[in-house]
């Protein structure tokens, strides 16, 4: 029998009543002849809801606790999912990411997937059962619990998927899929039927939230196709996969955007061998993800470093450079309300002129850009927060992407 892995997002299990519609969905899955997985987040907002409760009782809540308090959002899910699928007459058995076989490194909160091991799954799915995973968490070397950083089900998903050969792998979302923008700022936005797994990369690591970055990257790896779908409707959702000819090979796929950006601009830098690895080197020291960088040219023996961080990494960004300062003896100035607007697609690269639209477009808009990045399928541009809904729109329309 094939193997089929749904993964359930918060809202489609926001309250008993889904969980029941999830419940009925699966047994129609197993009726159909599959064997069942299903990978399930936390109700509605209780990740957020668990955060807000350890940051009521502390400013930096100790990783390995916050891990055992944020997987039991998940737990919860899973196990209220079993019951609803045993009221209606199938059997199910709900796993934590640990009694799944779900290894991973010790990075509390943003731990990475190691390895699957499989057994138990495979005894449960040979047993009749559906069974059912706890999403965004795994089992560090040490025995503890990890989770797998924010929406880190769709990830959990996809390991899954690739360890069982899964047929399929189909993420149930709120919305019907990927669009060309985000359709609460463009009213015009479209579904996209296909997108190329490097597409898709870009479009998560450029502000698309639909699928969890790293989840992509896992599936580009193992060669596992996404299907992004709704779990209110059974209209087909976009589908996540390897670049092919009936791809619509479109020079603009679609406008994503971030606007919790902050510039870091490093002034009068020493220009000499090493600075900048002691820089970023200080900066990885306090696991910060460092975006854009740009560093400018010489002049008298200095240079300025500029880069971006999410805005949540402010701190320990200034933590890093405050340390080194004393060692460099460099200045520091900060833009706080930023944010990115970005245009993603496979057929830029064999097509010029696409960045000098975007730029006309956003300057014919009074658009100031700070800073710019590009790689062979995307041009990103530094704007001000402020002015991030405009560009969408304004790039949106001049691509005619609606
Ligand atoms: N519940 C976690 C979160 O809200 C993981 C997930 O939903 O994928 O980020
Ligand atoms: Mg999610």
């Amino acid at each position: 029998m094939p193997i089929i892995v749904q993964k359930y997002g918060g809202t489609s299990v926001a309250d008993t009543e889904r969980i029941k519609n999830v419940a009925r969905r699966l047994v129609a899955a197993r009726g159909e002849g599959y064997q069942v997985v299903a990978v399930i987040s936390a109700m509605g907002d209780t990740t957020d809801e668990l955060l807000a409760m350890a940051h009521d009782i502390s400013a930096e809540p100790p990783e390995r606790e916050l891990d055992m308090l944020l997987s039991t959002g998940e737990r919860v899910s899973v196990a209220l999912l079993a019951m609803a699928i045993h009221e209606l007459g199938q059997t199910a058995i709900s796993l934590s990411g640990n009694q799944a076989g779900i290894q991973t490194n010790t990075v509390h909160t943003k731990a990475r997937i190691t390895g699957v091991e499989t057994r138990r799954l495979i005894e449960e799915l040979d047993s009749g059962k559906i069974v059912l995973v706890a999403g965004f968490q795994g089992v560090s070397p040490e025995e503890d619990v990890t989770t797998l950083g924010r929406g880190g089900s769709d990830t959990t998903a996809v390991a899954l998927a690739a360890a069982l050969e899964a047929q399929q792998c189909e993420i149930y979302t709120d919305v019907d899929g990927v669009y060309t923008a985000d359709p609460r700022i463009v009213a015009d936005a479209r579904r996209i039927a296909a997108v190329s797994y490097g597409e898709m990369l870009e479009m998560a690591a450029t502000g698309a939230e639909v699928l969890m970055l790293r989840s992509v990257e896992y599936a580009q790896k193992y060669g596992v196709p996404l299907h992004v779908r709704s779990s209110f409707t059974d209209q087909p959702g976009t589908w996540v996969r390897e670049e092919d000819e009936n791809m619509e090979k479109a020079v603009v796929s679609a406008v994503t955007h971030t606007d919790d950006e902050s510039k870091l601009t490093l002034l009068r830098v020493p220009d000499r061998p090493g600075v900048a690895a002691t820089v970023f080197g200080a900066l990885a020291g306090e696991n910060v993800n460092v975006d854009m960088i740009i560093q400018n040219v010489s002049e008298q023996g200095t240079t300025d470093i500029s880069f971006t961080v999410n805005q949540p990494e402010l701190p320990a960004a200034q933590k890093a450079l405050d340390a080194l300062s004393d060692e460099l003896g460099v200045a520091y100035i900060i833009g706080e309300q930023m944010g990115k607007v970005s245009i993603v697609g496979a057929g830029m690269k064999s097509y010029p002129g696409v960045a000098a639209k975007m730029f006309k477009t956003l300057a014919d808009a009074g658009i100031n850009i700070e800073m710019i990045s590009t790689s062979s399928i995307k041009v990103s541009c530094v704007i001000e927060r402020a002015q991030v809904e405009d560009a969408v729109r304004a790039l949106h329309t001049a691509f005619a992407l609606g």
